[in-house]
């Protein structure tokens, strides 16, 4: 879909020079395009743009996964196969192409329900960044959405929720809520139909399945038989703010548009999981938000997974735009309710009399400094020379210009604290 345009700063230039990057890979060596917003393109390079895309397109398109999908389960099992080297299930006829591939054999119709089981992850962190909900925050999740009265969850970038509730949604008679899941890996199109996949990009909103595909989602968050929406999203963390939230408002103002008069001034109830680190990113563009305390745990995510003694703590986060006290958080876990911040909060999260809230973000202790007016860090100190908190181990002199990632002064994106363990 369409590049973003970027702007390439030197320090002490007021005005950059524009260019225009893929959105969706934040890696030039994933996608190379670039091309500065006043450059003239050649006839030439025009076509040999479009020679590259004609030959990078998916194998097969949705429909035609589909299809071959219908074929698949009408095999036995001894003849269902899928290639993990192409990531494709495999018809018969298609095995000698695949015969020196690496294949999974006797795929059975539990493997096909959980296709997050099935692909391997897309790890690569400045693409896809695919990191899977451990089973118990992905049931907290879909639990706490049933419980608020939700019907219908438009899971955007969140695979294993959306297969969580298909899965329920076909094996439990009395289930009776619904997931359209929009994501950018495109295998999932071998599992699911046009109804419950789209191909999307969420930084620029693009549907790759055209008119058709926007027709879908619209269908979808119109509010039929009372049927409540919401919509989840768990973005690759590298990704940038801005370009999400634009994205999102577009989601929302969709919403907004299937009803003639019933959401005038609502917002689409959404869940953004996102690391703490990025609250004021958020709140930028969304103030109606709110950050909660409860920690997104992962399975394939080395630092973001719980151990099995005592669980490490994981930075992710829901942000939301629904009453925070209605999100209740499990007591078994060590959440408990403020009466005062009217919020469940880490069991660490100690209510500060002077800020008048609960003040931890990492879960932690946090300590409140008095010069700073503000509670900080447990393993901060107040330097006076900086004339703030910081850590103990830090070099009094600062730089100008804040990070591009947290915001903060003092360190360069490539250094930032916050993303340099993912
Ligand atoms: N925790 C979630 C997965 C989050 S990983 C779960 O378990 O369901 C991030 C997801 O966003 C992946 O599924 C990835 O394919 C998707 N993604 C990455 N870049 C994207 C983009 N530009 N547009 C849409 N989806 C994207
Ligand atoms: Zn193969
Ligand atoms: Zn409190
Ligand atoms: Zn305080
Ligand atoms: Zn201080």
């Amino acid at each position: 879909g369409p590049a973003l345009l970027f702007v390439k700063t030197s320090q002490g230039k007021e005005e950059g020079r524009r260019f225009y990057a893929c959105s969706a890979c934040r890696d030039r060596r994933d996608c190379n395009f670039f091309q500065w917003e006043d450059e003239k393109v050649s006839e030439t390079r025009l076509a040999a743009r479009e020679e590259y895309n004609r030959n990078h397109q998916p194998s097969f398109t949705h429909r035609q996964n589909v299809d071959r999908y219908k074929n698949f389960v009408l095999l036995p099992l001894s003849k269902r196969r899928f290639c993990q080297e192409c990531q494709q299930l495999l018809l018969p006829a298609e095995w000698e192409k695949h015969s020196d591939h690496q294949f999974l054999c006797n795929i059975t119709t539990t493997q096909l329900k959980s296709p997050s089981q099935l692909l391997y992850p897309l790890e690569n962190k400045k693409t896809n960044a695919q990191y899977l909900f451990a089973d118990r925050s992905c049931e907290f999740l879909l639990n706490l959405l049933i419980d608020l009265g939700f019907r219908r969850v438009l899971s955007v970038g969140t695979p294993r929720l959306h297969e969580m509730i298909q899965s329920k949604a076909s094996q439990e008679e009395e289930f009776n809520v619904r997931s359209l899941l929009l994501d950018i890996d495109f295998r999932y199109s071998q599992f699911y139909t046009e109804d419950e996949f789209c191909h999307y990009n969420m930084f620029n909103h693009h549907f790759f399945g055209g008119e058709a595909a926007r027709e879908t989602c619209r269908k979808f968050l119109y509010e039929e038989n009372g049927e409540r929406v919401i919509m989840v999203t768990d973005p690759p963390f590298g990704g940038l703010v801005e370009a999400l939230a634009s994205s999102f408002k577009k989601l929302m103002a969709m919403w907004r548009e299937t009803e003639k008069e019933g959401h005038d001034n609502k917002e689409m109830p959404m869940f953004w999981i996102f690391p703490y680190f990025f609250e004021s990113r958020i709140l930028d563009f969304f103030p109606s938000f709110s950050m909660m305390d409860y920690q997104v745990d992962y399975d394939n995510h080395a630092l973001y997974k719980h151990g099995k003694t005592g669980r490490r703590q994981s930075p992710v986060r829901i942000f939301t735009n629904l009453t925070p006290s209605m999100i209740v958080l499990p007591e078994e876990e060590g959440y408990r309710f403020c009466t005062v911040c009217q919020r469940y909060v880490s069991s660490g999260n100690r209510h500060c009399d002077i800020c008048n809230s609960c003040t931890s973000k990492d879960g932690r202790q946090w300590k409140h400094c008095v010069l700073c007016k503000k509670c900080v860090k447990p393993s901060w100190f107040h330097c006076s020379n900086c004339n703030c908190c910081t850590l103990q181990k830090h070099s009094c002199e600062k730089t100008d210009v804040g990070c591009f990632v947290c915001g903060k002064a003092g360190h360069k994106r490539s250094a930032c604290p916050s993303l340099s363990r993912r």
